[in-house]
């Protein structure tokens, strides 16, 4: 479900056509659509109408202000991986009451910035990182709330770059380490154990996996509470899928994920807290391209190649994950129009910047407008400007309006953060 549809033969963003954002800021750029921003919040958020949950949407998904202040507005904290992601939280009002910190490698600095904040919880994922946050609670005299993240061996059957839940993937503490290590977090006076965490990977498309990994915990929880461990929350991570394809897996409903998050947490009594990213802003953002060439060799059997003026570094899912983007012409092609094969590429100077391969596609010129769909999680959040090639704006759209979330860089910006040595 989104709101990018086509009124009159011309795709529109809610009620502003694709063509008049284009001619404001220029292409490539990214659009999303506050509709759909709020849409998918408020279907996951009442999926769990019982327990009192924390929908910590993960800012790494796409952390744009624009983005998180829509979210912050309806109720939504945070999951951070970094200090960065933490500012970003803070500044658009989200409480460091509702703000989880995430990730392998958190610094001692990010540590002490998320205690300043007065952070919801911590989900530690090594021995190591226990005893550095005990040292940073201590030195300033406060208490780190925890929970560990629990590696759960469970094939989350998803592309292993994004399966995270295998006893092989560096996320979480061995599901074997976790009695000693809770043991150990009692005794710190830095630390106070409050949960269990668990995230089995991303672009999960059946409820099983995510089934039988909460189960697991759901034992854990269990053991640790008869050792009298006062486990009081219950972080269930992200991972939801979106549908990137028509005719492709339909991921589960969220209502169908609530009622079986009820049905394996019942009686527990427990705070429930989770992470979605994808789920939330996948389907309220698309890129919008411009075609520059369309470039055929007169060979038999050669391929025709769609040269766009995005690439990898705008949009790297397609190289980095095999990923599928549907694409769009931003004027309706004619009913009954021929489609022909071709490879849809960008200007990067990378074999892999390449968007789709023999991809049936309506009538293209140089010129036309096209548009990925479902890329407002992980497009411009893991954009780069290789090949000096400026970041993409972002825009939001409201009913009528749009606004400019994010202004593309002038090239005399981005060369003057790079420095001459003394001596050149
Ligand atoms: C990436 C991530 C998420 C969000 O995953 P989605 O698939 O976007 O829902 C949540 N929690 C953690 C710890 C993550 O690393």
């Amino acid at each position: 479900m989104h709101h990018f549809a086509y009124r009159n033969g011309r795709l529109h963003a809610e009620d502003v056509a694709i063509e008049e954002i284009a001619a404001s800021v220029g292409t490539p750029f990214y659009c999303y659509a506050s509709a759909t921003l709020e849409r998918h919040y408020r279907v996951f958020a009442e999926a769990f109408p019982r327990s009192r949950a924390l929908i910590a949407y993960a800012v790494k998904a796409n952390g744009n202000l624009a983005v998180l202040k829509t979210l912050a507005d309806l109720g939504a904290g945070a999951d951070v991986v970094s200090e960065g992601e933490l500012r970003r939280a803070l500044a658009v009002g989200i409480p460091g009451a509702r703000i989880v910190f995430s990730g392998v490698g958190k610094t001692k600095p990010e540590m002490a910035a998320a205690l300043a904040a007065g952070i919801h919880q911590f989900n530690v994922e090594s021995a190591g990182e226990l005893e550095a946050l005990d040292a940073a609670a201590r030195e300033m005299g406060v208490r780190a709330p925890i929970a560990f993240r629990v590696n759960p061996d469970v094939d989350a059957q998803t592309h292993a770059k994004i399966s995270t839940g295998k006893a092989e993937t560096k996320f979480g503490i061995a599901w074997t380490d976790a009695p000693a290590l809770y043991e150990r977090a009692r005794a710190l006076a830095g630390i106070e154990v409050v949960g269990v965490d668990v995230h089995i990977g991303s672009q999960i498309t059946r409820l099983a996996p995510l089934r039988e990994a909460f189960s697991k915990i759901v034992g854990l929880v269990k053991a640790l509470r008869e050792r009298g461990h006062a486990i009081a929350r219950l972080d269930l991570g992200g991972g939801l899928g979106v549908p990137y394809m028509d005719g492709g897996e339909i991921p589960p409903l969220p209502s169908d994920y609530g009622a079986m998050v009820e049905e394996v947490t019942a009686g527990l009594g427990l705070e429930l807290i989770f992470e979605p990213g994808r789920l939330i802003v996948g389907n309220a953002g698309i890129l919008v391209a411009k075609v520059l060439y369309v470039k055929e060799a007169t060979h038999p059997g050669a391929r025709r190649f769609v040269v766009l003026d995005a690439g990898m570094n705008d949009l790297i899912r397609p190289a980095l994950y095999d990923a599928f983007h549907a694409l769009l012409p931003v004027r309706e092609a004619p009913a009954g129009a021929p489609l022909a094969e071709a490879d849809l590429v960008g200007p990067v100077c990378e074999t892999g910047d390449r968007f789709a391969a023999r991809r049936p596609l309506p009538p293209l010129a140089p010129g036309d407008l096209v548009a990925f769909l479902t890329a407002g999680a992980y497009g411009a959040a893991q954009a780069s400007e290789y090949n000096t090639r400026p970041l993409v704006p972002e825009v939001l759209v409201k009913g009528a309006r749009f606004a400019l979330a994010r202004a593309r860089p002038t090239y005399d910006e981005i060369l003057a953060r790079d420095r001459l040595a003394d001596w050149q």
